[in-house]
């Protein structure tokens, strides 16, 4: 089984935290949209036959397509890759959100929002530059609802710097309130090419400190618990069985095509991607190349990366598999460091799979990085 995610590079406007490949010059959203059915055609075979059975329109801004065209998109993914999908995802911003748009889209097979709520409170959504209102978020998912899905996630920030965590208290119990499937939510990081990043560098704006940020994941971690929600990855929670299959596969390693600029694509041994730029992608496409480049991971990078995201998630990390895929006995390799995170009760180890504690959860890369190889380890 495989995966297809096809990236949406378009927004209406720029939110000030947001560092994902998208322009908000709409009016040229045709050609791109041409462009990516071109690709979907010219990378057929990148799975090499593997059944694809999630979709997921990421972005960018997929809510913001004319359903006409989101209909010859389908049309054609079902042409290209036919047989049932388990489940096909769309990410949706609250502002986009009419029963129109939700009934069209139910009606081509779509089965899964992804809801960019990200607050509930109008101040934050302002201080982010977000295109919707607080009432706009809640009443997305009301009318989600009334259209008759019934699997949707909503997407939060924490970690927004302020006097106290009350707003974050309000936002978290405003969202599980709200009762949905899914729940993901993503520490705000202030990346360089953002307007966030811009103030920063100024000194016009003041990230949450370490320990700020630590406490509401804490208290995200809690509250998701007492509501009964699972949290198998990191930053997402779910309902029973209402994990997001699509990206869960991503998280397994199972293979994936990724089409539109910027998307990634993994094919079970190696990497590549589109680089992320619109005018860039449609040259290539133009000039009947693939805008695809292929990354040279050697396998410290790939054993890394695994690491990496085993750790994340309810799966662990499976060092058996490993040692059979990429003959690394991490067991033997970090026995010191293995046994030191062990003690601070950072990790656990059962059946050869090694897992982050409640406490490791907090210092998840670092934990990693004391984990990945370097060269020394594979020669
Ligand atoms: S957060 Fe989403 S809506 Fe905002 S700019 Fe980024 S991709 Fe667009």
């Amino acid at each position: 089984m495989a995966g297809l995610y096809i990236h949406i590079p378009f927004c209406k406007q720029a939110c000030h935290y947001c560092d994902f490949h998208f322009s908000t010059q709409l009016q040229s959203m045709t050609p791109v949209l041409v462009g990516i059915g071109h690709e979907l055609e010219l990378r057929k075979d990148y799975l090499k036959g593997e059944p694809i059975d999630t979709v997921y329109f990421g972005g960018g801004s997929p809510s913001l397509i004319p359903v006409h065209e989101l209909e010859k998109i389908l049309y054609q993914i079902e042409c290209l890759f036919p047989g049932k999908k388990r489940e096909i995802t769309l990410e949706a911003n609250p502002d986009d959100l009419t029963h129109h748009s939700l009934g069209a889209w139910r009606g081509m097979g779509i089965d899964r929002l992804s809801l960019g709520i990200q607050s509930f409170q109008d101040e934050i959504l302002k201080a982010y530059n977000r295109a919707h209102s607080a009432k706009q978020a809640k009443q997305a998912i009301q009318l989600a609802r009334d259209t008759g899905f019934e699997k949707f996630s909503i997407d939060l920030i924490y970690g927004y710097p302020h006097v106290d965590h009350s707003l974050w208290q309000k936002d978290l119990k405003e969202a599980l309130t709200l009762d949905p499937g899914h729940l993901s939510a993503y520490a705000l990081t202030i990346e360089p090419k953002t307007a966030f990043g811009n103030w920063v560098k100024k000194g016009k704006f003041s990230p949450a400190n370490e320990e700020f940020v630590a406490s509401q994941f804490e208290w995200l971690q809690e509250e998701c618990e007492k509501s009964g929600y699972d949290q198998y990855e990191i930053s997402n929670f779910c309902q029973p069985h209402q994990e997001a299959l699509h990206n869960s596969n991503y998280w397994k390693r199972i293979p994936y095509l990724g089409i539109g600029p910027s998307a990634h694509s993994f094919d079970g041994t190696s990497r590549g991607f589109n680089p992320p730029s619109n005018p860039g992608y449609l040259k290539k496409l133009n000039e009947g190349k693939l805008p695809f480049v292929l990354e040279n991971m050697d396998k410290e990078g790939l054993v890394n990366e695994e690491i990496l995201t085993g750790l994340r998630t309810r799966w662990g990390l499976n060092t058996e598999s490993l040692n059979t895929r990429h003959q690394i006995d991490l067991l033997q390799l970090k026995q010191a460091p293995l046994e030191k995170l062990t003690n601070l009760e950072m990790i656990y180890t059962r059946a050869k799979t090694i897992y982050l504690t409640k406490k490791g959860q907090l210092l998840a890369d670092s934990i990693a990085s004391e984990l990945f190889i370097d060269s020394n380890d594979t020669q």
